[in-house]
Protein backbone atom coordinates (compact mmCIF):
# COMPACT_ATOMS: atom_id res chain seq x y z
CA UNK A 1 0.00 0.00 0.00
CA UNK A 2 1.23 3.36 -0.67
CA UNK A 3 0.68 5.25 2.32
CA UNK A 4 2.75 8.66 3.22
CA UNK A 5 4.60 8.40 6.22
CA UNK A 6 2.18 11.53 7.88
CA UNK A 7 -1.02 8.79 6.66
CA UNK A 8 0.69 6.10 8.34
CA UNK A 9 1.83 8.58 11.39
CA UNK A 10 -1.70 9.10 11.59
CA UNK A 11 -2.56 5.54 11.80
CA UNK A 12 0.01 4.72 14.36
CA UNK A 13 -1.20 7.32 17.01
CA UNK A 14 -4.58 6.10 17.07
CA UNK A 15 -3.18 2.77 17.79
CA UNK A 16 -1.02 4.25 20.13
CA UNK A 17 -3.72 6.86 21.96
CA UNK A 18 -5.81 3.13 22.59
CA UNK A 19 -2.92 1.09 24.01
CA UNK A 20 -1.82 3.95 26.10
CA UNK A 21 -4.81 4.39 27.50
CA UNK A 22 -5.84 0.62 28.12
CA UNK A 23 -2.00 0.17 29.14
CA UNK A 24 -2.03 3.39 32.02
CA UNK A 25 1.55 3.17 33.09
CA UNK A 26 3.14 6.26 31.82
CA UNK A 27 6.39 4.81 32.41
CA UNK A 28 6.07 1.80 30.32
CA UNK A 29 4.77 3.66 27.27
CA UNK A 30 7.47 6.30 27.60
CA UNK A 31 9.89 4.06 27.84
CA UNK A 32 9.28 1.45 25.17
CA UNK A 33 5.72 2.52 23.12
CA UNK A 34 6.07 5.98 23.08
CA UNK A 35 8.53 7.01 20.08
CA UNK A 36 7.50 3.68 18.25
CA UNK A 37 6.40 4.52 14.55
CA UNK A 38 5.43 2.68 12.02
CA UNK A 39 7.13 2.20 8.61
CA UNK A 40 4.76 -0.11 6.53
CA UNK A 41 1.34 -1.39 6.67
CA UNK A 42 0.27 -3.57 3.77
CA UNK A 43 -1.37 -7.74 3.50
CA UNK A 44 -3.02 -6.39 6.81
CA UNK A 45 0.83 -6.50 8.48
CA UNK A 46 1.54 -3.22 10.26
CA UNK A 47 5.34 -2.81 10.60
CA UNK A 48 6.26 -1.14 13.46
CA UNK A 49 9.54 0.27 14.90
CA UNK A 50 10.78 0.22 18.35
CA UNK A 51 13.78 2.00 20.18
CA UNK A 52 15.61 -1.13 21.26
CA UNK A 53 15.99 -4.64 21.26
CA UNK A 54 14.69 -5.13 24.87
CA UNK A 55 11.21 -2.90 23.28
CA UNK A 56 10.73 -5.52 20.54
CA UNK A 57 10.86 -8.51 22.68
CA UNK A 58 8.68 -6.76 25.48
CA UNK A 59 6.32 -5.43 22.63
CA UNK A 60 6.57 -8.62 20.75
CA UNK A 61 5.39 -10.53 23.60
CA UNK A 62 3.61 -9.30 26.09
CA UNK A 63 2.05 -6.38 24.55
CA UNK A 64 1.18 -7.67 21.30
CA UNK A 65 -2.51 -8.98 22.02
CA UNK A 66 -3.28 -5.54 23.36
CA UNK A 67 -1.19 -3.62 20.36
CA UNK A 68 -3.22 -6.22 17.44
CA UNK A 69 -6.59 -5.48 19.32
CA UNK A 70 -6.13 -1.92 18.94
CA UNK A 71 -5.01 -1.93 15.55
CA UNK A 72 -7.52 -4.30 14.27
CA UNK A 73 -10.10 -1.45 15.68
CA UNK A 74 -8.33 1.28 13.72
CA UNK A 75 -7.78 -0.77 10.36
CA UNK A 76 -11.30 -1.98 10.55
CA UNK A 77 -10.20 -5.31 10.08
CA UNK A 78 -7.61 -8.19 11.99
CA UNK A 79 -4.00 -6.78 12.15
CA UNK A 80 -1.04 -8.48 12.45
CA UNK A 81 2.12 -6.52 13.97
CA UNK A 82 5.57 -7.43 13.54
CA UNK A 83 8.06 -5.29 15.65
CA UNK A 84 11.42 -4.23 14.42
CA UNK A 85 14.92 -2.52 15.58
CA UNK A 86 15.13 0.91 14.06
CA UNK A 87 16.92 1.69 10.53
CA UNK A 88 18.60 5.35 10.37
CA UNK A 89 17.06 6.58 7.65
CA UNK A 90 12.99 6.53 8.38
CA UNK A 91 14.45 7.64 12.19
CA UNK A 92 15.44 10.52 10.40
CA UNK A 93 11.71 11.69 9.56
CA UNK A 94 10.12 10.65 12.87
CA UNK A 95 12.64 12.41 14.55
CA UNK A 96 12.44 15.80 12.57
CA UNK A 97 8.71 15.44 13.04
CA UNK A 98 9.00 15.11 16.95
CA UNK A 99 7.95 18.24 18.98
CA UNK A 100 10.55 19.35 22.02
CA UNK A 101 9.46 16.63 24.93
CA UNK A 102 12.45 18.61 27.14
CA UNK A 103 13.79 21.72 28.03
CA UNK A 104 10.30 23.16 26.86
CA UNK A 105 10.72 26.22 29.00
CA UNK A 106 14.26 26.71 27.11
CA UNK A 107 14.35 29.11 24.63
CA UNK A 108 16.89 31.28 22.21
CA UNK A 109 16.49 34.70 22.98
CA UNK A 110 16.60 36.38 19.42
CA UNK A 111 17.43 40.28 21.08
CA UNK A 112 20.88 38.80 22.07
CA UNK A 113 23.17 39.30 18.85
CA UNK A 114 26.58 39.49 17.88
CA UNK A 115 25.45 43.04 16.16
CA UNK A 116 24.27 44.50 19.76
CA UNK A 117 27.41 43.00 21.53
CA UNK A 118 30.05 45.56 22.45
CA UNK A 119 33.55 44.40 21.77
CA UNK A 120 36.34 46.11 23.60
CA UNK A 121 40.11 44.54 24.93
CA UNK A 122 38.27 42.58 27.79
CA UNK A 123 35.94 40.24 25.62
CA UNK A 124 37.43 40.10 22.32
CA UNK A 125 39.04 37.10 22.28
CA UNK A 126 35.49 35.65 24.02
CA UNK A 127 33.04 37.29 21.35
CA UNK A 128 36.11 35.86 18.11
CA UNK A 129 36.27 32.55 19.42
CA UNK A 130 32.55 32.86 19.66
CA UNK A 131 31.75 33.85 16.24
CA UNK A 132 34.38 31.11 14.24
CA UNK A 133 32.57 28.50 16.24
CA UNK A 134 29.32 30.12 15.22
CA UNK A 135 30.42 30.21 11.76
CA UNK A 136 31.76 26.61 11.38
CA UNK A 137 30.13 24.44 14.48
CA UNK A 138 31.60 21.13 15.01
CA UNK A 139 34.44 21.50 12.76
CA UNK A 140 37.11 24.18 14.60
CA UNK A 141 37.66 23.67 18.74
CA UNK A 142 35.65 21.72 20.49
CA UNK A 143 34.19 22.21 22.91
CA UNK A 144 34.24 26.75 23.44
CA UNK A 145 34.45 27.46 26.95
CA UNK A 146 34.05 30.60 27.91
CA UNK A 147 34.49 31.66 31.33
CA UNK A 148 34.58 34.95 33.21
CA UNK A 149 32.62 37.03 36.71
CA UNK A 150 28.82 37.05 36.53
CA UNK A 151 27.12 40.12 34.41
CA UNK A 152 30.28 40.06 31.84
CA UNK A 153 28.27 38.77 28.34
CA UNK A 154 28.70 34.66 28.61
CA UNK A 155 24.50 34.03 28.17
CA UNK A 156 24.24 36.84 25.77
CA UNK A 157 27.23 35.74 23.46
CA UNK A 158 25.77 31.92 23.76
CA UNK A 159 22.48 33.37 22.17
CA UNK A 160 24.38 35.45 19.70
CA UNK A 161 26.01 31.95 18.14
CA UNK A 162 22.23 30.48 18.45
CA UNK A 163 21.18 33.31 16.25
CA UNK A 164 23.97 33.59 14.24
CA UNK A 165 23.76 29.50 13.02
CA UNK A 166 20.21 29.53 12.89
CA UNK A 167 20.13 32.65 10.61
CA UNK A 168 22.93 30.97 8.14
CA UNK A 169 21.57 27.43 8.26
CA UNK A 170 17.53 27.49 9.41
CA UNK A 171 17.63 23.26 9.69
CA UNK A 172 20.47 23.35 12.46
CA UNK A 173 19.03 21.94 16.10
CA UNK A 174 20.45 23.98 18.66
CA UNK A 175 19.53 23.45 22.55
CA UNK A 176 19.91 25.83 24.45
CA UNK A 177 20.04 25.31 28.18
CA UNK A 178 21.20 26.65 31.73
CA UNK A 179 22.63 23.90 33.61
CA UNK A 180 19.60 24.41 36.20
CA UNK A 181 17.45 23.79 33.67
CA UNK A 182 19.91 20.51 32.78
CA UNK A 183 19.54 19.22 36.55
CA UNK A 184 15.98 20.17 36.95
CA UNK A 185 15.60 17.97 33.94
CA UNK A 186 17.74 15.45 35.22
CA UNK A 187 16.31 15.27 38.63
CA UNK A 188 12.60 15.10 37.96
CA UNK A 189 12.39 12.59 34.40
CA UNK A 190 15.29 9.96 34.87
CA UNK A 191 14.61 7.13 37.27
CA UNK A 192 16.00 4.47 35.05
CA UNK A 193 18.44 3.41 32.62
CA UNK A 194 15.86 3.97 29.98
CA UNK A 195 14.89 7.50 30.71
CA UNK A 196 18.60 8.56 31.02
CA UNK A 197 18.59 7.17 27.64
CA UNK A 198 15.54 8.76 26.66
CA UNK A 199 16.53 12.11 27.58
CA UNK A 200 20.06 11.89 26.34
CA UNK A 201 18.59 10.55 22.90
CA UNK A 202 16.80 13.74 22.55
CA UNK A 203 19.82 16.04 23.41
CA UNK A 204 22.00 14.49 21.50
CA UNK A 205 19.92 14.56 18.50
CA UNK A 206 20.69 18.34 18.18
CA UNK A 207 23.72 19.69 16.56
CA UNK A 208 24.45 22.39 18.40
CA UNK A 209 24.20 22.13 22.62
CA UNK A 210 24.99 25.35 24.39
CA UNK A 211 25.07 25.17 27.81
CA UNK A 212 24.76 28.39 30.43
CA UNK A 213 26.80 28.51 33.91
CA UNK A 214 28.27 24.72 34.07
CA UNK A 215 29.71 25.26 38.04
CA UNK A 216 25.81 24.58 39.08
CA UNK A 217 26.41 20.90 37.98
CA UNK A 218 29.37 20.79 40.80
CA UNK A 219 28.60 18.13 43.33
CA UNK A 220 25.71 16.88 41.72
CA UNK A 221 27.37 13.26 40.68
CA UNK A 222 24.30 11.83 39.02
CA UNK A 223 23.24 14.96 36.75
CA UNK A 224 27.47 15.09 36.35
CA UNK A 225 27.66 11.63 35.24
CA UNK A 226 24.66 11.98 33.04
CA UNK A 227 26.41 15.61 31.60
CA UNK A 228 29.49 13.30 30.76
CA UNK A 229 27.78 10.84 28.72
CA UNK A 230 26.03 13.23 26.76
CA UNK A 231 29.31 15.41 26.03
CA UNK A 232 30.87 13.06 25.31
CA UNK A 233 28.57 11.12 22.81
CA UNK A 234 28.20 14.84 20.83
CA UNK A 235 31.89 15.28 21.21
CA UNK A 236 32.13 12.16 19.30
CA UNK A 237 29.67 12.86 16.59
CA UNK A 238 31.18 16.45 15.83
CA UNK A 239 28.47 18.31 17.38
CA UNK A 240 29.17 21.93 18.57
CA UNK A 241 29.71 22.19 22.34
CA UNK A 242 30.04 25.35 24.16
CA UNK A 243 30.38 26.07 27.93
CA UNK A 244 29.92 28.64 30.43
CA UNK A 245 31.15 29.10 33.66
CA UNK A 246 32.36 31.90 36.28
CA UNK A 247 35.53 30.16 36.30
CA UNK A 248 38.20 28.14 34.31
CA UNK A 249 38.09 24.79 34.28
CA UNK A 250 40.52 24.21 36.74
CA UNK A 251 39.27 26.08 39.34
CA UNK A 252 35.88 24.50 38.84
CA UNK A 253 35.58 22.20 42.00
CA UNK A 254 33.75 19.50 42.76
CA UNK A 255 33.77 18.06 39.27
CA UNK A 256 36.00 15.25 38.08
CA UNK A 257 39.17 15.55 36.73
CA UNK A 258 38.13 13.73 33.18
CA UNK A 259 35.18 16.09 32.36
CA UNK A 260 37.57 19.18 33.61
CA UNK A 261 40.19 17.93 30.92
CA UNK A 262 37.44 17.16 28.20
CA UNK A 263 36.52 20.48 29.17
CA UNK A 264 39.99 22.43 27.90
CA UNK A 265 40.03 19.97 24.49
CA UNK A 266 38.99 23.01 22.41
CA UNK A 267 39.31 26.28 23.10
CA UNK A 268 39.07 28.37 26.56
CA UNK A 269 38.38 31.55 26.50
CA UNK A 270 37.93 33.99 29.29
CA UNK A 271 35.87 37.19 29.30
CA UNK A 272 37.44 40.22 32.04
CA UNK A 273 35.50 42.87 33.44
CA UNK A 274 35.21 45.93 31.11
CA UNK A 275 37.24 48.77 31.18
CA UNK A 276 35.94 52.51 31.27
CA UNK A 277 35.61 53.01 27.23
CA UNK A 278 33.87 49.94 26.88
CA UNK A 279 31.48 50.21 29.75
CA UNK A 280 30.23 53.51 28.39
CA UNK A 281 29.97 52.01 24.82
CA UNK A 282 28.06 48.93 26.40
CA UNK A 283 25.86 51.28 28.48
CA UNK A 284 24.90 53.37 25.87
CA UNK A 285 23.98 50.55 23.69
CA UNK A 286 21.87 49.21 26.08
CA UNK A 287 19.81 52.35 26.41
CA UNK A 288 19.22 52.40 22.60
CA UNK A 289 17.72 49.07 22.72
CA UNK A 290 15.60 50.82 25.71
CA UNK A 291 12.69 53.24 25.78
CA UNK A 292 14.63 56.01 26.94
CA UNK A 293 16.18 58.22 24.25
CA UNK A 294 19.79 58.47 24.67
CA UNK A 295 19.46 62.43 24.01
CA UNK A 296 18.13 62.37 27.28
CA UNK A 297 20.78 61.79 29.53
CA UNK A 298 23.35 64.42 30.82
CA UNK A 299 26.80 62.82 29.08
CA UNK A 300 28.84 62.42 32.70
CA UNK A 301 25.32 60.41 33.44
CA UNK A 302 26.31 57.66 30.95
CA UNK A 303 29.77 57.80 32.32
CA UNK A 304 28.63 57.92 36.10
CA UNK A 305 26.71 54.49 35.28
CA UNK A 306 29.53 52.29 33.11
CA UNK A 307 31.47 53.37 36.45
CA UNK A 308 29.11 52.38 39.01
CA UNK A 309 28.66 49.00 37.32
CA UNK A 310 31.69 48.02 35.39
CA UNK A 311 31.53 44.40 36.68
CA UNK A 312 28.20 43.58 36.30
CA UNK A 313 26.73 44.88 33.38
CA UNK A 314 23.80 43.40 33.73
CA UNK A 315 23.26 45.97 35.97
CA UNK A 316 23.10 48.52 33.59
CA UNK A 317 19.49 47.29 32.68
CA UNK A 318 18.12 48.41 35.68
CA UNK A 319 18.73 52.00 33.84
CA UNK A 320 15.70 51.62 31.90
CA UNK A 321 13.40 51.51 34.86
CA UNK A 322 14.23 55.95 34.88
CA UNK A 323 10.93 57.11 33.39
CA UNK A 324 11.56 57.78 29.50
CA UNK A 325 10.05 60.80 29.54
CA UNK A 326 12.25 63.11 31.56
CA UNK A 327 15.51 64.52 31.26
CA UNK A 328 17.66 62.35 33.04
CA UNK A 329 20.85 64.18 35.21
CA UNK A 330 23.00 62.68 37.65
CA UNK A 331 20.25 63.26 40.57
CA UNK A 332 17.56 61.59 38.87
CA UNK A 333 20.18 58.55 38.00
CA UNK A 334 21.26 58.43 41.48
CA UNK A 335 17.83 58.32 42.75
CA UNK A 336 16.36 56.11 40.38
CA UNK A 337 19.74 53.42 40.77
CA UNK A 338 19.88 54.30 44.81
CA UNK A 339 18.93 51.29 46.02
CA UNK A 340 20.99 49.18 43.36
CA UNK A 341 24.33 51.31 43.89
CA UNK A 342 24.57 50.92 47.92
CA UNK A 343 23.28 47.20 47.89
CA UNK A 344 26.24 46.64 45.18
CA UNK A 345 28.48 48.80 47.92
CA UNK A 346 27.30 47.26 50.90
CA UNK A 347 26.89 43.70 48.59
CA UNK A 348 29.36 42.25 51.59
CA UNK A 349 27.31 43.33 54.51
CA UNK A 350 23.61 41.34 53.09
CA UNK A 351 23.03 38.11 54.46
CA UNK A 352 20.60 35.45 53.71
CA UNK A 353 19.60 36.05 57.70
CA UNK A 354 19.30 39.93 56.75
CA UNK A 355 17.16 39.34 53.92
CA UNK A 356 14.92 36.58 55.23
CA UNK A 357 14.48 39.41 58.60
CA UNK A 358 13.60 42.13 56.27
CA UNK A 359 11.00 40.29 54.27
CA UNK A 360 9.58 39.05 57.29
CA UNK A 361 9.13 42.25 58.94
CA UNK A 362 7.94 43.43 55.67
CA UNK A 363 4.83 41.18 55.86
CA UNK A 364 4.38 41.31 59.87
CA UNK A 365 5.94 37.47 60.00
CA UNK A 366 8.45 35.98 62.11
CA UNK A 367 11.83 35.18 60.25
CA UNK A 368 11.34 31.28 61.28
CA UNK A 369 7.58 31.39 60.06
CA UNK A 370 9.20 31.90 56.86
CA UNK A 371 11.80 29.38 56.77
CA UNK A 372 9.92 26.70 58.68
CA UNK A 373 8.17 23.87 57.10
CA UNK A 374 4.91 24.67 57.45
CA UNK A 375 2.89 26.29 53.88
CA UNK A 376 -0.21 28.59 55.09
CA UNK A 377 -0.95 30.50 51.71
CA UNK A 378 -0.20 33.72 53.21
CA UNK A 379 3.72 32.42 53.87
CA UNK A 380 4.10 31.43 50.20
CA UNK A 381 4.72 34.78 48.80
CA UNK A 382 7.29 36.37 51.07
CA UNK A 383 8.83 32.95 50.99
CA UNK A 384 9.35 33.18 47.14
CA UNK A 385 10.07 36.83 47.56
CA UNK A 386 13.33 35.91 49.89
CA UNK A 387 14.91 33.42 47.92
CA UNK A 388 14.23 35.35 45.28
CA UNK A 389 16.58 38.20 46.96
CA UNK A 390 19.08 35.98 47.98
CA UNK A 391 19.02 34.69 44.38
CA UNK A 392 19.40 38.70 42.89
CA UNK A 393 21.63 40.15 45.80
CA UNK A 394 23.81 37.45 46.70
CA UNK A 395 23.31 35.00 43.95
CA UNK A 396 23.99 31.90 45.53
CA UNK A 397 23.13 28.21 44.34
CA UNK A 398 19.28 27.35 44.63
CA UNK A 399 20.67 24.29 46.49
CA UNK A 400 22.19 26.34 49.20
CA UNK A 401 19.11 28.50 49.51
CA UNK A 402 17.06 25.64 49.81
CA UNK A 403 19.37 24.71 53.18
CA UNK A 404 17.56 28.14 54.68
CA UNK A 405 14.17 26.80 54.65
CA UNK A 406 14.20 23.49 56.03
CA UNK A 407 15.91 22.00 53.51
CA UNK A 408 14.15 22.58 50.34
CA UNK A 409 15.29 21.26 47.40
CA UNK A 410 17.32 23.13 43.99
CA UNK A 411 13.89 22.70 42.01
CA UNK A 412 11.23 24.04 44.38
CA UNK A 413 13.45 27.10 45.58
CA UNK A 414 14.47 27.67 41.46
CA UNK A 415 11.02 27.75 40.68
CA UNK A 416 9.72 29.85 44.02
CA UNK A 417 12.28 32.60 42.31
CA UNK A 418 10.97 32.22 38.57
CA UNK A 419 7.15 32.74 39.92
CA UNK A 420 8.32 36.11 41.13
CA UNK A 421 10.61 36.81 38.49
CA UNK A 422 7.47 36.38 36.38
CA UNK A 423 5.38 37.83 38.50
CA UNK A 424 7.26 41.12 38.73
CA UNK A 425 6.65 41.94 35.12
CA UNK A 426 3.44 42.73 35.83
CA UNK A 427 2.59 43.01 39.16
CA UNK A 428 2.99 46.67 40.33
CA UNK A 429 2.40 46.06 44.20
CA UNK A 430 4.93 43.05 43.90
CA UNK A 431 7.14 45.65 42.42
CA UNK A 432 7.12 48.71 44.94
CA UNK A 433 7.28 45.62 47.68
CA UNK A 434 10.52 44.21 46.35
CA UNK A 435 11.84 47.80 45.55
CA UNK A 436 11.01 48.55 49.53
CA UNK A 437 12.77 45.86 50.59
CA UNK A 438 15.92 46.66 48.81
CA UNK A 439 15.83 49.84 50.35
CA UNK A 440 15.45 48.74 53.96
CA UNK A 441 18.56 46.59 53.17
CA UNK A 442 20.89 49.28 52.30
CA UNK A 443 19.70 50.93 55.31
P1 LIG B 1 26.74 36.63 32.17
O1 LIG B 1 26.03 35.53 31.47
O2 LIG B 1 28.21 36.65 31.89
O3 LIG B 1 26.44 36.67 33.63
P2 LIG B 1 25.03 38.26 30.52
O4 LIG B 1 25.35 37.74 29.18
O5 LIG B 1 23.74 37.83 31.12
O6 LIG B 1 26.21 37.99 31.56
O7 LIG B 1 25.11 39.85 30.47
C1 LIG B 1 24.40 40.67 31.36
C2 LIG B 1 23.76 41.81 30.59
O8 LIG B 1 24.76 42.64 30.04
C3 LIG B 1 22.92 41.33 29.44
O9 LIG B 1 21.82 42.19 29.33
C4 LIG B 1 23.85 41.47 28.25
O10 LIG B 1 23.10 41.72 27.07
C5 LIG B 1 24.68 42.69 28.63
N1 LIG B 1 26.03 42.65 28.11
C6 LIG B 1 27.12 42.07 28.65
N2 LIG B 1 28.20 42.26 27.89
C7 LIG B 1 27.80 43.00 26.85
C8 LIG B 1 28.45 43.55 25.71
N3 LIG B 1 29.77 43.38 25.52
N4 LIG B 1 27.71 44.26 24.84
C9 LIG B 1 26.40 44.45 25.03
N5 LIG B 1 25.72 43.98 26.08
C10 LIG B 1 26.40 43.25 26.98
MG1 LIG C 1 24.79 34.14 32.33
Amino acid sequence: MGESITELQALWNRVLRIVKDELNDSRIYDAFIGDSYLISYSNKTMKVVVNSMLAQNILSTKYSASFEKAASNVAGVPVKIVFTQSTGEVNKVKVEEEKPEFFMSSSIKTSLTFDNFVVGPCNKSAQQASLLIASNPGTLYNPLFLYGGSGLGKTHLLHAIANYIKENDPTKRILYCTSDDFISEFISYVRGESDATKLKGFICKHDVLLIDDIQQIAGKEQTEMFFFQVFTKMYNDNKQIVITSDKHPDLLKGFEERLKSRFQAGLTMDIKPPDQQTSVEITKSKIKSSPINLDSFDPEVIEFIASKFSKNIRSIDETTSINPTSHITIEIAQEALASLIMIKDSKTKITEQKIINAVADYYNKTPSQLTGRSRPADIALPRHICMYLIKELLDEPYAKIGMAFSGKDHSTVMSGVKKVEKELKTNTLLQTAVSDIKKILKQ
